[in-house]
């Protein structure tokens, strides 16, 4: 076998890789001690598995890898905050961070190389499309990230206690593999991370939050952004085929599954002037009426020719103050890793657009910079 016929053991889950052993005529319980020495160690090479005997071990060799994607760079920020570019199969390049926090330190994922979605304030969608990751490509970021809090053998790194699939991509778009990887993220032979603390984050494709609740229990977030369907159509672009009402039925259904006192998290990017006016306000106490949640606001995290602004801290407030008041738990998002470019929204990777959207959106770019010159130009003529 050569090295692309391999399997490759990373993106397994625990019943896959059980699967995988018997199909090699040996135990299933082989699975277990692998998925230990891979996601607990951070080992990629069989012959450090020293609890396998070497036959096993030869034998994996032949027909087996454990490979993560390449690390392109990895950035620590002034804050503690840590970006990870990491490439792809397809060639394409993602970005990973992690935000510690007082008591936890959060990892955010990214699903797929760009986003078809083209939701018209996030970078990731003008990037167009490349990729779809596969489930190794997904836990490998967190292998990657694991490993860089110095794992030793013996001693299970604590230093991942959430885990958001909220980098590039739509989670829902590339289902199988992100639900593959959410289940290593939880399973305790892989991160051990509890289903509270695994957050996928969608933009609203409505039947695959149900599938989604078919078969896995984590947290749900849903990218609001706008409390009516006229103003949604055009941020998200998505909701012209899934509108509100059905977004947030399919929403209600996971959440009433999930019982335990759980609520949706309502994620909504603050635009200024677009919405984050008292009137969006107003109609978003009423949309979500009836649906047990808690809102996070993101101010807008700007990147070149986006069209669009952060508002001021006093709308912000405003905005929060008239949610709060109407009983809603809400936060503001803060700002983090703002030195090396980690903030959501603004991660670009490097993605090789199949869907020629990121061609049309530069050229759309130079339009709106020839309409209106520089006053650098101007004083030159
Ligand atoms: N595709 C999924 C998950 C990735 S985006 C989704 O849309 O939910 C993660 C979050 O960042 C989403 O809520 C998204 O709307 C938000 N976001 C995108 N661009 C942003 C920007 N420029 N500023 C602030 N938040 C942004
Ligand atoms: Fe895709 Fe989410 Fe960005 Fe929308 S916000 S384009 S769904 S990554």
């Amino acid at each position: 076998m050569n090295e692309t016929t391999k399997a490759n053991l990373l993106g397994l889950t625990q019943p896959q890789l059980e699967s995988f052993f018997e199909s090699i005529g040996e135990k299933r319980f082989r699975a277990g001690q692998v998925m230990k020495w891979i996601h607990h160690f951070g080992v990629d090479d069989f012959d450090a598995m020293s609890n396998i005997g070497k036959a096993l071990r030869e034998k994996l060799k032949a027909c087996a890898e454990i490979r993560g994607p390449e690390v392109v760079t990895q950035d620590i920020s002034g804050d503690g905050t840590r970006k990870w570019v990491v490439r792809v199969t397809s060639g394409s390049c993602v970005e990973t961070v992690y935000i510690p926090q007082a008591g936890r330190g959060t990892l955010c994922v990214s699903s797929q190389a760009g986003c078809s979605l083209d939701c018209s304030f996030c970078s990731t969608g003008k990037q167009g499309f490349n990729s779809d990751l596969s489930a190794a490509e997904i836990i490998g970021q967190v292998w990657i990230a694991n490993k860089s809090f110095g794992t030793v053998p013996g001693k299970i790194d604590r230093a991942i206690t959430n885990v958001v699939m909220m980098g590039m991509g739509e989670p829902l778009m590339n289902f199988d593999n992100a639900v593959a990887a959410m289940q290593i993220m939880m399973d305790d032979l892989g991160y051990g991370i509890s289903k509270r603390k695994v957050t996928l984050s969608t933009s609203g494709v409505a039947p695959m939050i149900d599938e989604l609740g078919k078969i896995i229990d984590v947290s749900l977030a849903l990218s609001l952004h706008a409390p009516n369907d006229e103003l949604r159509n055009r941020l998200v672009p998505v909701n012209r085929k899934y509108p509100l009402a059905q977004v947030l039925d399919a929403c209600r259904r996971y959440i009433s599954r999930l019982g335990e006192k759980r609520v949706l998290t309502v994620e909504y990017t603050l635009l200024k002037d677009v919405n984050d006016q008292p009137e969006h306000a107003a109609q978003m106490v009423e949309l979500l009426r009836d649906v047990p949640c808690k809102i996070n606001l993101i101010p807008f995290n700007p990147f070149p020719h986006s069209g669009y602004e952060r508002p001021s801290n006093n709308a912000i407030r405003r905005f929060q103050d008239l949610l709060h008041k109407a009983g809603h738990n809400v936060t503001v998002r803060t700002t983090r890793g703002e030195d090396i470019d980690a903030a959501c929204g603004q991660l670009v990777g490097q993605v090789m657009d199949r869907t020629r959207r990121s061609e049309r959106y530069i050229a759309v770019r130079r339009i709106g910079d020839e309409a209106a010159p520089s006053s650098g130009a101007a004083d030159r003529t």
